[in-house]
């Protein structure tokens, strides 16, 4: 992890879940989030050993923290987790919808299964917990939604049909529910992170890893850190009228 200070405890008394935050960029957006003060919920579906080092990490650093445990896409799930924040906390005002997978082909080989899972969890995640958190943000009048969205949604990739559509979906999704609660207090806004170092990236074969940064403008791969501090940014004051934005940090990926 990347030692940075941050200087502000801007969001001191606010209740953050991030979910998919035992890795990745979920977990540099967790430990930032906390580092400003708000206690994170550090949601995961797989490893409760990963989603503890985060916590700890996390108290260690003298935040605050818990792991709990959810499929995002299944929408019960969803609701019970919701119930169980809301009766531990009382109010939740920040959720970053991180959780992601890919299975990528072309489209001609893509399966059934291969396209329903990553739709599943990347669109429908998103959708069933802004479905069950929002009725708590409309209650107390505030809240913040910023979903992880990618350039793949933005511009298209090949042999990334199914991960593209749920990523432009999610930028539809953004762009909706922000008009329709802006006037109540919610902010919702989309990141679209270029080609960012994590266990995600590390998966590609070589020659494809070596292509990706080769169209990066700036001439390397982001990192977890890239992308988390757009993530604070947009949860905290400085971006107080910002909402329905889709915001790419890429290295220039899609400069037009
Ligand atoms: P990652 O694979 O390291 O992390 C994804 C996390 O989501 C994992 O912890 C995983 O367990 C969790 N997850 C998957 N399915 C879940 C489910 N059903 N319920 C709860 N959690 C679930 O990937 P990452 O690179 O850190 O990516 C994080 C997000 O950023 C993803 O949405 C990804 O699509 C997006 N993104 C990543 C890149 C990149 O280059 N790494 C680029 C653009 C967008």
């Amino acid at each position: 992890m990347e030692e940075e200070t941050v200087s502000t405890k801007e969001l001191e008394g606010r209740v953050a879940l991030v979910t998919g935050a035992s890795r990745g960029i979920g977990r540099a957006v967790a430990q930032r989030l906390a580092r400003m003060g708000a206690t994170v919920l550090v949601n995961y579906n797989g490893s409760l050993d990963r989603a503890m080092e985060v916590v700890q990490e996390i108290q260690e650093a003298g935040g605050r923290g818990e792991a709990i445990c959810c499929d995002v896409s299944d929408y019960g799930a969803c609701g019970r987790m919701a119930e169980e924040i809301i009766k531990k906390y009382a109010h939740v005002d920040i959720l970053v919808n991180n959780a992601g997978v890919t299975r990528d082909n072309l489209i001609l080989r893509m399966s059934e299964e291969e396209y329903d899972k990553v739709l599943d969890t990347n669109l429908k995640g998103a959708f069933n917990t802004i479905r069950h958190l929002s009725r708590y943000f409309l209650k107390q009048r505030g809240g913040n939604i910023i979903n992880i969205s990618s350039v793949s949604g933005v511009t298209g990739n090949a042999g990334q049909a199914n991960y593209s559509a749920s990523k432009a979906g999610l930028i539809g999704l953004t762009k909706s529910v922000a008009r329709e609660l802006a006037g109540k207090g919610v902010r919702v806004n989309a990141v679209a992170p270029g080609f960012i170092e994590t266990e995600m990236t590390q998966a590609l074969p070589e020659k494809a890893r070596e292509a990706a940064v080769a169209s990066i403008p700036a001439g390397r791969m982001g990192t977890v850190e890239d992308v988390a501090r757009l993530v604070a940014f947009l949860a905290g004051k400085g971006a107080d009228y910002i909402t329905g934005q889709v915001i790419c940090v890429d290295g220039g990926m899609t400069c037009a």
